[in-house]
């Protein structure tokens, strides 16, 4: 297939060099052009469980300068740059061009059906784990896995296809239609663990310095299973709660991608996750109280680094 990556930064990169791996043609679109001219001068550092390797069969342009439409474009920008990316990448999308987020947060199905026929976007989630380390160099450790599907939930040879071509490359993707719990659930836990450390400059074991920490994370997780469950969405929030419990007592040390972003001075995720949570509480007249003051309190942190 040839596979466009759109924000091609940790994941974006981890996800090419994989797909490239496979044998898949790959071009990488992205605005960093410290990382394009990497790519482009010396290849892809890719580091994981497989070893250090340098990978070398794909090409990395600006999204302006794609000129070949894709068979399928997978979007790996922040959620907040989804929108200019597409816009800008016009010449990589054709009337078959199949769609895919497999990004944070919630809305990203609609905000690529602005750019494509619905019936041609999919969405997912995925566990992989993925960080870069300066220009033409991203590594991933540990395992992981995909749940993907159509946005309209129907099965289609475009599902198969992209299904296939991900577990080319190692990555352990399945057709699910139960995505949206997984997607929520996901939303669930970033809601509290990601906003608390951004807010607090916590890393995730040391919300538990106080004896309701734990409890604060949990009531979050609560309101947000809340509202999926008023949207039809089967979150389970017993399995969630595991997870954060498991979390604050072993991956300490862990600073949340939300957190990494304050520190770094970069613009935050918080209006897909906390943001779009209050807003389908809303609509459903829910009072989510500690998700919404987490936001208004991310956006003042957002707003301040901005400045
Ligand atoms: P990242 O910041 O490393 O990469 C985003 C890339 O998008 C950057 O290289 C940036 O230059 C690029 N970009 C920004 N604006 C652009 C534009 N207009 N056009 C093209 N490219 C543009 O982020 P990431 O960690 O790879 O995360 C990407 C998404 O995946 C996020 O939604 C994140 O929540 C999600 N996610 C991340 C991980 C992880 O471990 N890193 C795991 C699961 C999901």
């Amino acid at each position: 297939m040839h596979i466009a990556i759109l924000g091609a930064g940790a994941m974006g990169s981890l996800f090419g060099g994989l797909l490239a791996e496979a044998g898949h043609r790959v071009t990488l679109l992205d605005v960093d052009n410290a990382h394009l001219s990497a790519i482009n001068a010396g290849g892809l550092q890719l580091t994981t469980d497989a070893g250090e390797r340098t990978v070398t069969n794909l090409e990395a342009l600006r999204p302006e300068a794609a000129a070949q439409a894709a068979d399928l474009l997978i979007v790996f920008t922040k959620t907040m740059h989804t929108q200019a990316a597409l816009a800008a990448a016009r010449g990589a999308l054709g009337p078959q061009t199949a769609l895919l987020s497999l990004q944070n947060g919630l809305g990203n199905a609609e905000r690529l059906a602005r750019f494509a026929d619905p019936a041609r976007v999919m969405i997912g989630v995925t566990t992989w784990p993925a960080d870069k380390h300066g220009p033409g160099r991203v590594s991933s450790h540990g395992a992981g896995a995909i749940r993907l599907m159509s946005a309209d939930g129907a099965a289609s040879p475009m599902l198969s296809r992209t299904v296939a071509a991900l577990n080319d490359a190692g990555l352990a993707c399945t057709a699910d239609a139960d995505v949206w719990a997984a997607i929520w659930e996901k939303v669930a836990f970033n809601a509290a663990l990601n906003s608390l450390c951004a807010v607090t400059g916590c890393t995730v074991g040391e919300l538990t310095n106080v004896a309701d920490g734990e409890a604060l994370a949990l009531e979050i997780v609560a309101e947000v299973a809340a509202v999926a469950h008023a949207h039809g969405v089967a979150v389970n929030a017993a399995h969630v709660a595991d997870n954060v419990r498991h979390a604050l007592a072993h991956h300490r040390a862990h600073r949340p991608s939300m957190l990494q972003d304050v520190m770094a001075g970069r613009a935050t995720e918080i209006e897909a996750i906390n943001g779009a949570v209050v807003e389908a509480a809303r609509s459903r007249g829910i009072a989510v109280p500690h998700t919404q003051t987490l936001l208004q309190l991310v956006r003042l942190v957002d707003a301040k680094d901005s400045q």
